[in-house]
C-alpha cells in the first residue's frame, strides 16, 4: 500500500505546536551541520537570498523517477515481508522540536524505516548517515514505534545502504542538535568547513569572503 500525508505526534500539525523553549529545526539542518556548519548559520542566524543550484534541480528529477520505479518494487530489497510505503511524508516531533520530510517512509507492523533517495555516486557521507539517523529519531517520537534502521538508496548504481541506528548514533545526533540550537542562540558564524573542496560549488560562497 502506498500513502502520502503528514505525521505528528500529539495533536500538533506539521508546521507548530513546537514546545516553546525549543528553537525549531528540520533534519536537514543536522545534514547541513555535518557537512559545514555555516550553511546552517546562513539558513537560520542569517537567511540569505539563495538560488537554485543545477545539483538541486537534478535532485528534483532523480525524485520523480525514483518515485515511479520505488512504487512498482516490492519489499524483498529491504529484507521486509511486509509494509506500507508512505511517501514525501512530513513528520512532526514537538517534544524534540525536530521535523522533516521524508523520501519515504516504510511502516511495518512492529517497526518503521525511514528512506532516503541520494543521486550520488559516492557511498553515504557521515552528514547522511546523520540525516538517517535523526529521521529514525523522529519517527519513533512521532509514531511511538521503534526505528532499528534507515536506508540510503543511491542513484544512479540503485544500491540500497542499511544504516544501523544505534543508541550512540542517536546521541550523536541530539547532542548535534544542542549545538545548533547553541549557534542560533548565539548567533556566532561558525568556523568553516575544513573540506575546502565543498566550498566551490557553494550556494553561499559569496558570503565567505575569509575563504576566498
Ligand atoms: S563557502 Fe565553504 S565555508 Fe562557506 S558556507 Fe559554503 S561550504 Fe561552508
Amino acid at each position: 500500500m502506498e500513502l502520502n500525508g503528514a505525521i505528528n505526534s500529539g495533536s500538533a500539525t506539521a508546521t507548530g505546536n513546537l514546545s516553546p523553549d525549543l528553537i525549531p529545526l528540520r533534519v536537514n539542518d543536522l545534514k547541513q551541520w555535518d557537512y559545514c556548519p555555516r550553511v546552517v548559520f546562513y539558513n537560520t542566524v542569517m537567511p540569505v537570498a539563495r538560488k537554485s543550484t543545477v545539483k538541486m534541480e537534478r535532485g528534483k528529477e532523480v525524485e520523480i523517477k525514483l518515485d515511479a520505479l520505488e512504487a512498482r518494487r516490492t519489499l524483498r530489497r529491504y529484507r521486509l515481508s511486509e509494509g506500507e510505503r508512505r511517501f514525501h511524508v512530513w513528520v512532526n516531533a514537538p517534544a524534540l522540536g525536530l521535523s522533516g520530510k521524508l523520501d519515504l517512509l516504510i511502516v511495518t507492523p512492529e517497526a518503521c524505516y525511514p528512506v532516503d533517495f541520494k543521486y550520488t555516486r559516492d557511498r553515504p557521507r557521515r552528514n547522511h548517515v546523520m540525516q538517517l539517523a535523526a529521521y529514525a529519531l523522529l519517527v519513533e517520537d512521532a509514531m511511538k514505534v521503534p526505528a532499528p534502521a534507515a536506508f540510503v538508496y543511491l542513484t544512479p548504481s540503485d544500491q540500497l545502504i542499511r544504516i544501523n541506528v544505534t543508541e550512540r548514533l542517536k546521541e550523536l545526533v541530539l547532542a548535534r542538535i544542542s549545538s545548533i540550537r547553541q549557534m542560533i542562540r548565539e548567533e556566532i558564524l561558525p568556523e568553516p568547513t575544513p573540506v575546502r573542496a565543498r566550498c566551490e560549488e557553494c550556494e553561499f560562497r559569496n558570503y565567505c569572503g575569509d575563504i576566498f
